[in-house]
């Protein structure tokens, strides 16, 4: 039976980001996807924030133009517009980053195995046995530690006995090739209940791509038919006809923020995994980066050292405190059903005190705390 320090189930943002890291610092490294290919099935629009492009090195040729503009609507269209003097936005074009970053990976040692599916695992005095599937056949390998980053509904979180998302909302969204299209780069936010229940629809235009999405609680709206009815919307804010559709992608993202269980000695979940997106805005992104950067930390001192108290920093308590605004204003979002009441907070958005909330939360810097300064700032933080 193959042997690993770390084996890495899922190679989305997160797991790719692991396994590289991993590698890079001596671990013997096994990353699994059931997908065949990492750039298939891309479930996101892929927009990174300024902190992000900030604080990590995205390669350019995987990055879209700079967006700084935003409009938001209300349920009448009524129309607020925020510009920022900063680079806020930049559309990630995935497939290209995910191959980037596989290549990377494979660059440091990591043995990539595509086309296959995590079953389950079993305890052993040193680690686990764990049970993959590819092509209808079993296959065995021992890992000393497990890594779940296999997304919203994480098979790994239950084969570890750790805690599940329960809280999602559902994303659907078309990709079009808008460089014929003679328009600014812009995010366009619609706020409506209707539309989208509890999130929002949205027009992400860089000047070379245009995503067009719907998003919300799956149980109170068809994604599918909600998509449908906006695309027909979406001349009036851009002049969008004729340009050539190039993917469709959606999914499903967890907003109960992070999860109270993600660790043990045997595993830890990052990511979509670990609930690990702004209950608020619904971002991912920066929190897998951050958060696998803390992952591959304390994985590495629990494996060379053998001290299980180096887990103990991966704990989620300190990092869920952080999160409460956030998930109580998710809560609120996801009160309001009336396009009434939305049309009414959008006329308190439009006033001044309110759209300085507005544009924190489009260009604010809050995300996933990590830093050594930001972690001592949460109460519970313990330093390796
Ligand atoms: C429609 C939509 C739009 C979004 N837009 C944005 C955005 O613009 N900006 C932003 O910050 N966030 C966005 N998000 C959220 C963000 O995309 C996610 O938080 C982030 O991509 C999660 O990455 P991950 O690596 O944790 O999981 P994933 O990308 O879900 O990767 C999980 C991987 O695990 C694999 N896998 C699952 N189960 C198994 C198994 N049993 N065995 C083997 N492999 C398995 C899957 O094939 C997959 O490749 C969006 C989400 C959606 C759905």
């Amino acid at each position: 039976m193959d042997k690993y320090d770390v084996v890495v189930v899922g190679a989305g943002l997160a797991g790719l980001s692991c396994a590289r890291w991993l590698s890079e610092r001596g671990q013997r490294v096994m990353l699994v996807d059931r997908k065949s290919s990492v750039d298939q099935s891309v479930h996101t629009t892929g927009i990174f924030v300024r902190r992000t492009l900030e604080d990590f090195t995205l390669p350019e040729h995987c990055l879209g133009p700079v967006v700084r503009n935003v409009r938001l609507y209300s349920p009448r269209r009524r129309m607020l517009a925020l510009s920022s003097p900063h680079d806020e936005f930049r559309v990630g074009r995935m497939g290209v980053l995910y191959q980037h970053l596989l290549r990377a990976g494979l660059a440091a040692g990591v043995l990539f195995a595509p086309a296959t599916s995590f079953r389950d695992a079993t305890v052993t005095s040193d680690g686990m046995h764990l049970e993959l599937e590819s092509q209808s056949k079993r296959d065995y390998v021992h890992t000393k530690y497990l890594i779940g980053a296999d997304g919203a509904n994480s098979r790994v979180a239950r084969a570890l006995s750790l805690s599940q998302n329960r809280e999602w909302i559902v994303g659907v969204e078309e990709v079009y090739d808008s460089r014929a299209m003679d328009a600014p780069p812009c995010l366009h936010c619609f706020l409506d209940p209707e539309l989208a229940p509890g999130y929002i629809a949205w027009i992400a235009h860089d000047g070379a791509e245009m995503h067009v999405g719907v998003g919300g609680y799956g149980n109170r709206f068809d994604p599918n038919e909600s998509l449908t009815r906006f695309l027909k919307e979406v001349p009036q804010f851009v002049p969008a006809q004729g340009l050539p559709m190039l993917e469709r992608r959606g999914g499903r993202i967890p907003v109960g923020g992070l999860l109270p269980r993600i660790v043990s000695e045997r595993g830890l979940l990052v990511g979509d995994a670990a609930g690990a997106v702004s209950p608020m805005t619904a971002g991912g992104l920066d929190p897998c980066l951050r958060q696998s950067s803390l992952a591959v930390d304390v994985i590495v001192k629990f494996l060379r050292e053998g001290d299980a108290a180096a887990l103990d920093r991966y704990e989620s308590a300190p990092f869920r405190k952080r999160f409460r605004t956030r998930s109580l204003m998710r809560r609120s979002l996801a009160t309001i059903q009336s396009p009434w009441v939305a049309e009414m907070g959008f006329a308190f958005l439009r006033l001044a005190p309110f759209t300085s909330l507005a544009r924190h939360v489009f260009f604010g810097r809050g995300s996933f705390p990590t830093s050594d300064r930001e972690l001592q700032a949460c109460p519970g933080f313990r330093p390796i």
